[in-house]
């Protein structure tokens, strides 16, 4: 429906393409075997799509997060998103590329665009929570390398990746001047010594799993610190909006793909003689349900062209992820009440939509810290918390 530039539109045929060779029932395959979709991971690689944000001195198509949210977006609208996708090519490519030194973006950059390796993002702890300035994983200096202890919960695909953008403190909440100061960003292999991943019993059907991750005492060669040491909090107000940028492109295409279905079904299923779609009971809820996912895709775009251009893309990026998240929940509701008994069965792949999209709520930043941002930045309230 949006006006689509020449390159967006190539885009959308190379996952329409995507979607006709591998379907939604290979990711749902992968999905229930907890296979990782290495396939298509290495098509995506192959269209050089890993590498749309890489800078193309480092191998990559220097492209923005427009285009990168036209292929996520469809990926949604295919029914095969996938959430490695976000935190590898979008959040760590982003921070490697803006932040890294001339030597990490030679090493990491070209390997990743090509998907000769991929990489997860870890920040979430147990204990701190939203409250991501308490984090407790610290980094403590030992001659030439730094040692990394303490434990992260909820890292996407760590079990199938060659690095964890692992945030960590350098100094202690308690030690640090400003809460903002203190917090550094390594790139840390999951096979180091001292390194456990235990899977997580979350129950989304999707390719890649969640791991806690407990770090004993895990020497990391100082060359893997991203930037800085304690500037890690800036770097990573960088990788937060095209995260958001992310889950709300993601989310309109999943909300479309749920109320297509939906679509469909009410147009074929006769109950009291009419077609169900023809009761206002239901029509009138999707015609909604799709204009919200239509609103937030606009809004999504604009956060991305706002971002692009190096503008001030917090409020759009949060005001999009939050009405995405939103409108993808509310199609994916309707979705299920159209289909009466039947969205609860597998065979009509709806029920199995429900936490994926649920999600989006929660992940990767919940509905209140959304809404926080907006009330604090872009309304002038009182910070509430
Ligand atoms: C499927 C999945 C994949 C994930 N992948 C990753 C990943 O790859 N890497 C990673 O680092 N993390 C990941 N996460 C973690 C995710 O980012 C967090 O779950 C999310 O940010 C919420 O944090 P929390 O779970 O600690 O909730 P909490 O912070 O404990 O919050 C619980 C509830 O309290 C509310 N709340 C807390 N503080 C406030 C406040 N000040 N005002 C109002 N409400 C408040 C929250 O909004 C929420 O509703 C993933 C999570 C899931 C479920």
């Amino acid at each position: 429906m949006l006006e689509l530039t020449e390159e967006e539109q190539l885009i959308k045929q190379f996952v329409g393409a995507l979607a006709e060779k591998y379907g939604r029932s290979y990711w749902l395959a992968c999905s229930r075997e907890g296979r990782f979709t290495e396939e298509l991971w290495a098509e995506l690689a192959a269209g050089g799509y890993l590498g749309m944000l890489v800078p193309q001195e480092y191998g990559g198509a220097g492209l923005g997060m427009k285009e990168m949210a036209v292929l996520l977006e469809e990926m949604g609208n295919q029914g095969i998103p996938l959430l490695l996708l976000v935190v590898s090519s979008v959040m760590d490519v982003t921070l490697i590329a803006k932040h890294g030194t001339e030597e990490q973006k030679k090493r990491y950059l070209p390997a990743l665009a090509t998907g000769r390796e991929r990489a997860c993002f870890a920040i979430t702890e147990p204990t701190a929570g939203s409250n991501s300035f308490r984090i407790e994983t610290l980094a403590r200096r030992d001659g030439d390398s730094y040692l990394l202890s303490g434990q992260k919960a909820f890292i996407t695909g760590a079990n199938e990746v060659d690095y964890i953008m692992m945030v960590t403190r350098t100094t202690p909440f308690d030690e640090a001047e400003d809460k903002r100061e203190g917090l550094s960003l390594f790139l840390v292999d999951p096979r180091s010594a001292g390194v456990e991943l235990t899977q997580q019993d979350t129950q989304i059907l999707h390719p890649e799993r969640q791991f806690t991750i407990f770090l004993d005492d895990v020497r990391v060669p100082r060359e893997s610190l991203v930037g800085r040491e304690g500037m890690g909090a800036r770097y990573l107000f960088d990788a937060l909006n095209p995260e958001r940028i992310s889950a709300a492109a993601l989310g309109v295409g999943l909300g479309r793909y749920v109320l297509g279905k939906a679509v469909s079904y009410a147009r074929e299923r006769v109950v009291f003689d009419v077609p169900i779609g023809a009761h206002q009971g239901l029509q009138h809820p999707m015609a909604i349900a799709k204009t919200h996912l239509e609103l937030a895709a606009l809004m999504a775009r604009q956060a991305a062209t706002t971002f692009d251009k190096g503008g001030s893309a917090g409020p759009y990026s949060n005001m999009a992820k939050f009405a995405a998240a939103e409108a993808a929940i509310e199609a994916c509701d309707l979705a299920i009440e159209v289909h009466g008994g039947a969205g609860f069965t597998g065979e009509m792949d709806i029920i199995t939509l429900w936490p994926l999209i649920r999600m989006l709520r929660t992940a990767p930043v919940s509905r209140e810290m959304i809404l926080n941002y907006i009330g604090e930045h872009v309304l002038g309230l009182p910070r509430s918390y």
